[in-house]
């Protein structure tokens, strides 16, 4: 499988990235994971074509993370998973006030799901499991694991600021890969969670560039391999 780093970006922007938004590549098929970024425009640009999606899957409703997440169901027509029921709604919503008036009359004809717990998805590709995560003061927010091809791995979205809620699977089976979100790491709390961690490499995204000094301030402590990511950047697992 290949993961497709399209935006990098933590909430507030940084430099020479977009905001959070990934593409998992297996079997010629394509997954969205958030839609901070405007994965259309990139794509196009990249000659990725959008017909090869078969799901998106967002991880929580900032804007950071699903802005552009009606695109993908309304414009593409693709299945959108949202974490809760009134994500849906605000979803609908929103697209009313900006006057959308063409993808607010599609709106309810469009596949939009709620993620459910556990193993939720699953096609000839991929399965995913939704691992419930403390982000949001008010709503539902998720990591994902994804098994394909015999791979393992977990993209943890958004964290709490104290990194209470990383996820315990980490420690509990093997991955090929965790992506983690670098704008809520603290040496204290992170730093030993992520040396506990099973897998053969953390890759870092939702980078924020002063959490990337704390970072490699303590590169030596760190026991797992590691990379930060950049927009454009591709990983092969
Ligand atoms: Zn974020
Ligand atoms: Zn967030």
């Amino acid at each position: 499988m290949k993961i497709h780093f399209l935006g990098t970006c933590h909430g507030c922007q940084e430099k020479n990235r977009y905001l959070t938004c990934m593409v998992l590549e297996v079997n010629d098929a394509y997954y969205l994971i958030d839609a901070g970024a405007p994965f259309r425009y990139i794509m196009m640009n990249k000659d990725m074509p959008v017909e090869k999606f078969k799901a998106g899957f967002i991880t929580h409703m900032h804007g950071d993370h699903a802005i552009h997440a009606y695109d993908f169901a309304v414009g593409c027509g693709h299945v959108l998973y949202l974490p809760e029921p009134e994500d849906i709604k605000s979803m609908e919503d929103l697209i009313y006030f900006m006057h959308c008036e063409w993808a607010y009359e599609r709106f309810g004809k469009c596949a939009i799901k709620c993620v459910a717990d556990g193993k939720f998805y699953q096609d000839e590709n991929i399965q995913v499991t939704s691992i419930p995560t403390k982000h949001l003061a008010r709503g539902k927010s998720f990591g994902y694991m994804i098994e394909a091809e015999g791979k393992r791995v977990l993209f943890t979205g958004d964290l709490s600021g104290t990194f209470e809620d990383y996820p315990k699977i980490t420690e509990e089976c093997d991955f090929d890969a965790v992506i983690c979100e670098l704008t809520h790491f603290e040496v204290e709390t992170a730093m030993p969670k992520f040396n506990r961690t099973r897998t053969k490499q953390m890759i870092f995204n939702h980078i924020r560039d002063d959490k990337v000094a704390l970072l490699k301030e303590h590169e030596q402590e760190l026991t797992v391999p590691y990379s930060l990511t950049n927009d454009g950047d591709v990983f092969e697992i």
